[in-house]
């Protein structure tokens, strides 16, 4: 197995393998090693949304990255098409935030203003309005945000363009391949040991989901990066047309092309465990009910659960980690890595082709104190 490369990507979610493919088509020879199957962790388990207005609670810079990735989406996937024949089935319905209650009320009210105020595109519709663009509304509906430039996407057939798109951009791709540890010679990367043996490159960069922490604590880093499980379930949505993404403080539910509805999603801490309980999947369940009542007769499909990458502030980890050389991490993108993937590839290649690390400069590692704990 030994070989060389310029890149070596830890982890197959959507984050390492749209790094590996900007990279690849920057120029670089890269390896993406994935201990499981390409996406098969939090990035198939989501919902698909791309929504920086209805994630992002006040203007900022992880506000300005998610709208700047959504502006992305269209030739993302445009070109995804092109090269791989896969349509990614992106959405750009918009999406409708609703208000069930006073306290909801006054709390979209408030975000109204602020996200009118930078200038966004949003209206505020009465319940009446919003019944007729959403017919099968809950009645309680009193008032909702029509954001119509968010979108959502197919995240299983993204998931699998990417890894086209790797191939055909001469990745090298290892699935079911774990990293056991790092490799350095000193604070500088060499490579990384698998369970299949070593490979080398002197840029090592870790995209490995809520599992980073693991990989990292190895070489004395502390990367404050934990799971927080997300339960979630689909319907079929065959007698019950809805045509937006509805996002309420009990749930959201998310109209797919091919014919389901994703209903979401629990913010529990299990840590690693990804099982769907009963409580979950019934919470989730209720929650998308109250939203829309008719679901209740909509046959039901699957549940499952996915780990967010979660971090300390919720803000992503980006660039290059502190006194070494060739390591650098890209990780901790908890509710959004779906949003956030295109704009996280450009920057991670934009470092790594020019050391220039100014337009994530609010994600850098070194935002944290790194060092562990055994080395303290
Ligand atoms: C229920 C749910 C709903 C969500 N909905 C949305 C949404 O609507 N919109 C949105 O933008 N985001 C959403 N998210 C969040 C999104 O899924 C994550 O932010 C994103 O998938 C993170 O991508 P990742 O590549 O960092 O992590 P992962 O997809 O978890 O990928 C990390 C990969 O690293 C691999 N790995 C770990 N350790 C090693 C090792 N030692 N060696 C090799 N490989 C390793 C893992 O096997 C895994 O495949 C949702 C998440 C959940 C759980």
């Amino acid at each position: 197995m030994k070989s060389c490369s310029d890149i070596i990507v830890i982890g197959g979610g959507i984050i390492g393998l749209s790094i590996a493919t900007e990279l690849a088509h920057v120029g670089m020879t890269v390896t993406l090693i994935e201990k499981g199957v390409f996406g098969g962790e939090a990035s198939v388990a989501a919902a698909g949304m791309l929504a920086p207005l209805k994630e992002f609670t006040k203007p900022g810079p992880l506000l300005d990255m998610g709208v700047r990735s959504l502006q992305l989406y269209k030739n993302w996937v445009l070109e995804l098409k092109e090269a791989t024949g896969i349509d990614c089935q992106l959405s750009t319905a918009g999406i409708l935030t609703v208000a069930m209650t006073d306290m909801e009320e006054k709390w979209l009210q408030e975000r109204y203003q602020w996200q009118k105020s930078e200038g966004y595109d949003i209206r505020l519709l009465s319940g009446k309005e919003v019944q007729k663009q959403e017919p099968h509304l809950s009645k309680m509906v009193r008032q909702a945000i029509y954001s119509p430039h968010e979108a959502d996407i197919n995240n299983r057939l993204l998931l699998e363009a990417l890894v086209i798109q790797a191939k055909n951009r001469n990745v090298r791709l290892f699935q079911n391949t774990a990293v056991i540890r790092l490799k350095h010679a000193g604070r500088k990367m060499t490579g990384v040991v698998t369970d299949k043996g070593e490979l080398e490159a002197n840029h090592v960069i870790v995209a490995a989901g809520a599992w980073t922490a693991d990989i990292l604590r190895q070489v004395g880093v502390d990367v404050p990066v934990y799971p927080v499980r997300g339960q979630i379930a689909a319907v079929d949505s065959n007698h019950l047309p809805l045509s937006h993404v509805v996002f309420g403080k009990n749930g959201y539910l998310v109209p797919k092309q091919d014919r389901r509805i994703i209903v979401g999603a629990t913010e529990d801490l299990a840590g690693f465990d990804r099982s769907s309980t009963v409580y979950g999947v019934s919470n989730v369940l209720t929650g998308a009910m109250s939203i829309v009542p008719a679901i209740s007769e909509a046959p039901f499909l699957q549940a499952w659960a996915g780990l967010r990458p979660a971090t300390a502030d919720e803000h992503p980890i980006l660039g290059p980690v502190p006194n070494w050389s060739g390591l650098t991490l890209a990780c901790g993108h908890y509710r959004n890595g779906i949003l956030l993937a295109p704009i996280t590839a450009k920057l991670i290649a934009e470092y790594v082709s020019s050391d220039e690390t100014e337009h994530m400069n609010p994600f850098l590692p070194n935002r944290f104190s790194l060092v562990s704990y055994e080395e303290k």
